[in-house]
């Protein structure tokens, strides 16, 4: 057990480490924030920052000393340099990176475990595209493997004939295009004993590609597929060892649950859980990594919804403060570009 007052050390500098990094100053806990960019909006409210290239493997090994445990906050960061952090804690496990960082790697390692993922192509790079059309059919969707996110890095093919696109030249994989009726998300936290606390599912509504609001409870359309996506998630998390906030995003379809993919981390979609639940995923994070008892997942209230506020809304912060049920979050980034999540306001429904 890593008892309070002690040193964790969060990988990445954003804002999934600035509240991880709040949660943990409430537990009485120090945070040490690593990330290569020097405007880190985690940095800002923790106590020590290195400002480092990931593989500067003098600077991880400073880090490391000043810490008891380390996580991360981002799932693109490097693997191979991690071994600088010698002996200290390291969860969840690196393995869980590797799996979540290239998208053909997680949809194979969850379909060995039971899951479904939309029907897939592997393409080598934009010259594979057609085949996979051929061999998927369209509408699709062809994505980078490797540092996607937000909608970034995947292009739709609505017919055969778009396979035209000037796409990068990197490993690429085509999927083919679910007609859901609704999205959702699995949140889990495993402890170091491995017991695994379930958030409710909410109900996520993409614009863009970005998650734009989470709802709960979910209708029912969602809820009759959560006992068998929460089975799959157990078992990622009991394969990966995992240790920490896991995340599975799925597809609602009149077949079952359709896998789309998963992130070893606190999640967009569990913002809700910081008034929304008995315990935030950012404390129960915490408490997982430092071997603390979990704390209960519950609902908060009879409903919860959270909306992100994205680029220039942020500058509608007092209309949003002018309702007095919203809890307004901002993250303290500097520049509002299109696109930029830039902070959340989650409502409470009582009764
Ligand atoms: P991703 O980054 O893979 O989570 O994709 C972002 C969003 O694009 C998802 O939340 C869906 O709304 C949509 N999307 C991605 N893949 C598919 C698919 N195979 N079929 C339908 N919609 C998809």
């Amino acid at each position: 057990m890593i008892p309070p007052g002690e040193t964790i050390g969060i990988l990445g500098g954003g804002q999934l480490g600035r509240m991880i990094a709040m949660a943990a100053a409430q537990l009485g806990y120090r945070c040490h924030i690593y990330a290569p960019e020097a405007d880190s909006v985690a940095a800002e409210v923790s106590a020590a920052f290195t400002c480092a290239a990931w593989d500067d493997a003098a600077a991880m090994a400073r880090f490391a000393a000043d810490c008891a445990v380390v996580t991360y906050e981002f799932e693109n960061v490097p693997v191979a340099p991690l071994a600088a952090l010698g002996g200290v804690p390291l969860h969840p496990h690196p393995r869980a990176l590797e799996t979540a960082q290239d998208r053909l790697t997680e949809k194979r390692f969850v379909e060995g475990l039971g899951g479904r993922p939309a029907p897939y192509a592997d393409v080598d790079g934009p010259q594979g595209l057609t085949a996979a059309i051929q061999a998927i059919g369209a509408p699709g969707i062809i994505k980078t493997r490797r540092e996607g996110y937000d909608g970034k890095g995947q292009w739709r093919i609505v017919a055969p004939e778009d396979s035209g696109l000037n796409l990068p030249d990197q490993p690429l994989i085509y999927e083919g295009f679910i007609r859901f009726e609704a999205e959702f998300s699995i949140l889990l936290c495993r402890g170091v004993d491995g017991d695994i606390r379930f958030w409710d599912t909410p109900q996520n509504v993409h614009e863009g590609g970005i998650l734009a609001r989470s709802t709960l409870p979910a209708p029912p359309v969602i809820q009759d597929h959560v006992a068998e996506a929460r089975a799959i998630a157990a078992k990622v998390a009991e394969a990966l060892g995992y240790v920490g906030v896991l995340t599975l995003e799925f597809f609602a379809t009149a077949d079952g649950p359709v896998f789309n993919e998963m992130a070893p981390r606190v999640h967009n979609s569990g913002h809700w859980t910081t008034e929304g639940a008995v315990t935030s995923q950012f404390e129960n994070h915490v408490r997982a990594i430092c071997g603390l008892p979990l704390g209960a997942t519950g609902l908060a209230a009879a409903g919860v919804e959270m909306r992100n506020v994205i680029g220039d809304a942020a500058e509608d912060w007092a209309e949003i403060l002018s309702d007095p049920c919203n809890h307004l979050h901002l993250y303290g980034k500097a520049a509002a570009r299109p696109g930029r999540k830039m902070g959340h306001v989650t409502r409470l429904r009582l009764g």
